[in-house]
């Protein structure tokens, strides 16, 4: 397994770029240029830098790795054509990233850890637990390697790949900052959404960054009980605690909060159900995004009926609540979240043991 011995050059901001720039002693300029080789031509080797100094490029490679993650497999769907990647980072560890092709322009959903914590019981992601954050340079990557891949620009980044970004603020902070620079992409924050399973005090801080990125809870239930049987974190941060903390991103930010519920036969999709999730959100300036549950192999979670999904959307909209049905997004490929990464671990754990055996019998014979 390879260890990161160097600090990555693209996780540097370009204020800090331009600190150590400084300190090399070069002028103001070259930071605008390197960040930009770096964060819109998106090179992959210190040499691509054509304008810059064989000197200072040396200076820069002995000091900084310049990482890109590596490709291990790319599934596209027949259906709408969204694409599934599956990356190898430094570590051997693997993460996937989906490009989805919409009319108002390109979609990149990423990973901000590799596996999570929060144990959400329809997830794959969580199956495993947390392996670590992702840093900075590695969700750019994410971003970069799929625009310069499929030569498709990329116009909007949402974070509801496997982890939780808020159990890796920090890192997601300053990947927010640098994703939006103007010498990077340049993506607008308003085209950014980030997915929380609520957690407050961490929702809290962001809207007191007051980004304009649009905020998603994933609250999969009206009452608390419910909402503990789907998602544990529940059992730390109550409904009424995160649609507190919801008014206040708005009060911060004046953006409109987007709920995710996933809808599970027979858990949440009732009548009832329906009408205690508009009673809670009365008031608040939101937007519910109706997601039928993507069954996954190790849960025997079962799909809310398509007349279900829509006659729960349509009590919600007498209660005038902006609702939508997510459309599916790669059902063929594995779509939902760490279902690509699971499978890929899984066939690898089969291979080894069935290796070992192999093994065995040959020490037999
Ligand atoms: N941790 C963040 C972001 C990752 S998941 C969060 O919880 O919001 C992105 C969204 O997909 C969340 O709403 C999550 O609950 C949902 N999700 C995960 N697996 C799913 C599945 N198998 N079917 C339907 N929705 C799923």
């Amino acid at each position: 397994m390879n260890v990161l011995n160097k600090a990555d050059i693209k996780s540097l901001d370009f204020g800090q770029l331009s600190e150590v720039l400084q300190e090399m002693g070069q002028k103001k300029f070259r930071a605008t240029q390197i960040y930009q080789w770096l964060h819109q031509k998106l090179i992959t080797d210190f040499d691509q830098m054509t304008n810059v100094a064989a000197d200072l490029r040396e200076q820069l490679k002995s000091k900084y790795e310049l990482n890109t993650l590596e490709v291990v497999q790319v599934l596209t769907s027949e259906i709408d054509g969204t694409s599934k990647f599956l990356f190898r980072l430094y570590d051997g560890n693997v993460v996937e990233s989906v490009l989805m092709k919409y009319k108002h322009g390109n979609s990149v959903c990423i990973s901000t850890q590799v596996g999570c914590r929060m144990g959400c019981r329809f997830c794959a992601s969580t199956l495993d637990g947390l392996e670590r954050n992702l840093e900075v340079h590695e969700m750019l990557e994410e971003v970069y390697r799929i625009q310069a891949i499929t030569g498709e620009k990329v116009s909007n980044i949402v974070l509801m790949g496997s982890g939780e970004p808020l159990d890796n603020y920090d890192n997601v902070i300053k990947f927010l900052g640098m994703i939006t620079d103007e010498y990077g992409l340049n993506i607008s924050q308003r085209n950014i959404t980030l997915s929380t399973c609520g957690i407050v005090p961490k929702i809290r801080e962001l809207a007191e960054l007051k980004l304009q990125i649009t905020l998603a809870i994933s609250l999969h239930a009206s009452d608390n009980e419910t909402r503990k049987g789907l998602m544990p974190v529940a059992n730390k941060y109550s409904i009424e605690e995160i649609l507190d903390a919801c008014r206040y991103y708005f009060d911060m930010t004046g953006r409109r909060i987007s709920f995710e519920y996933s809808l599970v036969a027979g858990v949440n999709d009732s009548r009832e159900e329906a009408i205690k999730l508009a009673g809670i959100l009365k008031g608040i300036n939101c937007h519910v995004n109706l997601i039928p549950v993507n069954p996954i192999k190790e849960r025997d979670y079962k799909q809310t009926i398509k007349k279900d999904v829509e006659n729960f959307k349509n009590y919600l909209e007498k209660y005038r609540i902006n609702v939508t049905i997510r459309r599916e997004m790669g059902r063929d490929i594995q779509g939902a979240c760490g279902q690509l990464r699971k499978s890929y671990y899984d066939k690898e754990k089969a291979e080894k043991i069935l290796k070992e055996k192999e093994g065995e019998n040959e020490s037999i014979c």
